[in-house]
């Protein structure tokens, strides 16, 4: 089993759970947002490789089932290098399924809810076409995983390629990059460290959040599904919030004096989202179990452990 991306916080859980279950791995990651720590424990397994490269150029390996996972994934980490992000969706995708093609592999993509952009129907189903600008600055990453799936597509059609395309909705867990700016980590970084925790905009906006281990699960279903389903399939907790109940539920769960704080929203920033899970459920025969309260516990007591190390 081939992961690209099988440094960073989705891609090392999932290689945690392949080697669990018998695979043979090779981790891809070329550290940009990964790091060797979120697999160093990984290392002496024997039926494990890491090797450092970066997907926007060809790779020539052998193996059963790819599992496409890299790219950075937070707003402050894919608008860092923008032009390089939208490479890594589209080069990276073009790369690995030349890959998939000439060994016939299996081949799966991390797509996002992002394709819906800032939606007008709530909420998402896999049939909506997304409202995204194609301009702006969230672009190189809606777009760059919008043409990914386009291509997914096409080398399914053109090429016979089996293709699987996965739509992730936000995610929670250890290993999330402290500093990568997403909501989640941030608000667990700051309550921890008595430092205020920054609402942009009102806070009135929403996200639904799914625990990292429900999430790996849907994938590794979603890979062992029939030739015939390629999806595109929506993956994540269907439990809605607003940004400043997320930052409630965090105070109270780790203590302390921080206060709220507001700060500018920034463009483009959708106002909405949630899944709608029904061909999941149908289909994986999947969902989340894990509820926000008992994954916020779990990743709190990750990022107390990092931060006092
Ligand atoms: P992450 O930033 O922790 O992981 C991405 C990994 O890809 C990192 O290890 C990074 O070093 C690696 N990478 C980036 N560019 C690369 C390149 N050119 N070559 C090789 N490796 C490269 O983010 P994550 O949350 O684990 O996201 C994993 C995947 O899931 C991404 O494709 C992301 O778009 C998708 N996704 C994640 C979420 C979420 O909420 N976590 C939601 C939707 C989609
Ligand atoms: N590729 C790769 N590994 C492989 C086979 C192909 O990285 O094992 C890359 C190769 O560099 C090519 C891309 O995948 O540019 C697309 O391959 P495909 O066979 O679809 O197209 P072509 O080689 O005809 O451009
Ligand atoms: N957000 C926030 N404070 C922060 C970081 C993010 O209020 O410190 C908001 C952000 O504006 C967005 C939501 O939280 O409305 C989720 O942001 P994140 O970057 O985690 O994910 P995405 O916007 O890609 O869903």
């Amino acid at each position: 089993m081939l992961v690209t991306g099988g440094a960073g916080f989705l891609g090392s859980h999932l290689c945690d759970r392949l080697l669990r279950d018998g695979h043979d791995v090779l981790c891809v990651d070329n550290f940009f947002t990964g790091s060797k720590r979120n697999v160093a424990h990984l290392l002496a397994e024997p039926y494990f490789e890491l090797l450092r490269h970066d997907v926007t150029f060809p790779l020539y390996v052998e193996v059963d089932r790819i599992f496409n996972l890299a790219c950075p994934a937070s707003p402050v980490h894919y608008q860092h290098d923008p032009v390089q992000t939208t490479k890594t969706s589209v080069h990276g995708a073009i790369n690995m399924l030349g890959l998939a093609k000439r060994v016939k592999a299996r081949i799966l993509q991390a797509s996002t809810s992002e394709v819906y952009g800032d939606p007008e129907v709530h909420p998402q189903r896999e049939d909506y076409w997304g409202r995204v600008n194609p301009i702006g600055l969230r672009s190189c990453y809606d777009e760059g995983k919008r043409c990914a799936e386009t291509l997914f597509f096409d080398y399914h059609r053109q090429h016979g390629l089996d293709i699987k395309v996965v739509r992730i909705f936000n995610t929670y867990g250890p290993r999330m990059h402290p500093n990568d700016g997403r909501v989640v980590s941030n608000f667990i970084v700051q309550a921890l460290k008595g430092e205020d925790l920054t609402i942009y905009g009102d806070g009135s906006q929403t996200r639904s959040f799914c625990y990292v281990d429900d999430l790996i699960e849907a994938l590794v279903r979603m890979m062992d599904t029939p030739a015939g389903f390629t999806g595109p399939v929506n993956v994540g907790n269907p439990a809605e919030f607003t940004m400043r109940e997320l930052a409630e539920k965090v105070l109270a769960l780790v203590g302390g004096t921080s206060k709220l704080v507001f700060r500018p929203l920034p463009p483009d920033d959708p106002r909405q989202r949630q899944p709608d899970i029904a061909l999941a459920r149908e289909k994986l025969r999947w969902q989340p179990t894990v509820s926000l309260e008992d994954g916020l516990r779990e990743t709190i007591a990750y990022f107390r452990a990092l931060l006092q190390a």
